[in-house]
């Protein structure tokens, strides 16, 4: 299996700080990968770099095989969407509005249509809503409707930061259901990042562990959820 999306030696600094130290993993096509840490870890740091919005110190950033310039639409113009942390909805446009805004660069009207019948039928709850301002959503609802959004730029590797954050558990748990849906039945390549590593790992075919910058671990979900060094520090337990 090729791998869609390859980190290799990124090395990034905000001035004098360090945020991440020569970090490589790679996310193979049509899977999951979880990206986990605690707070400042570098997690968000990771996903900047892949989308052009820190410039790094060195290191590369392949999708599909292809080495992508550090430029802000480069990722986008290679197929990758961001769902941002902390949602970045247009608060004011309904639902389906902000939908339509993620299919900008997407030409052809019957294939975003087609997504977007794809994306209600994810999220039974955006059809019911669609015509509702986005900023009177709801926090679990306003995070379904940044994923739809990403979704409808069609991507061939989707990048969610932090999902979980601030959502009710009963409405995590059902959010990686769904994510577990559109990978598997879009063969969509997910790179997942989460400080809730019970339920990003619990997804994930691979894992990916940071720790102030660094990558300390790397293993199946499954292998590092049952680690006891994992346990400890990520999952209370
Ligand atoms: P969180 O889960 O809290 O969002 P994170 O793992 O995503 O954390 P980052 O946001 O990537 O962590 O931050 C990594 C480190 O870089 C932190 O020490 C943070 O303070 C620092 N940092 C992030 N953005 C900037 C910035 N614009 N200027 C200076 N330092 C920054």
């Amino acid at each position: 299996m090729s791998n869609d999306l390859s980190i290799r030696n990124l090395t990034v600094n905000y001035g004098p700080v360090r945020a991440l130290h020569d970090v490589s993993f790679d996310v193979p096509e049509g899977r999951i990968a979880a990206l986990v840490g605690s707070n400042g870890a570098g997690k968000s740091t990771v996903l900047k770099a892949i989308c052009g919005m820190v410039d790094p110190v060195s290191g590369t950033i392949q999708v599909g095989g292809e080495t992508v310039p550090s430029k802000p639409g480069a990722a986008l113009r290679r197929g990758v969407a961001l769902s941002p942390e902390g949602r970045r909805l247009f608060p004011a446009l309904s639902v389906e509005e902000n939908l339509f805004m993620g299919a900008y660069t997407v030409s052809n009207r019957k294939a975003r249509d087609e997504m977007l019948e794809r994306v209600y039928g994810y999220f039974p709850r955006l059809k019911e809503r669609k015509r509702q301002a986005a900023g009177s959503l709801s926090g679990g609802e306003q995070q379904m409707c940044a994923i739809g959004r990403a979704l409808m730029a069609q991507p061939r590797v989707l990048l969610l930061d932090e999902p979980s954050l601030g959502i009710a558990p009963i409405i995590v748990a059902e959010l990686g259901r769904i994510i577990a849906q559109i990978s598997q039945s879009l063969g969509m390549t997910v790179l997942l990042v989460e400080q809730n590593a019970q339920m990003a790992l619990s997804l994930a075919s691979t894992g990916i562990v940071l720790e102030t910058g660094r990558v300390t671990l790397t293993g199946s979900g499954q292998d590092l959820l049952a680690s006891p060094d994992i346990r400890a520090a990520y999952l209370g337990l």
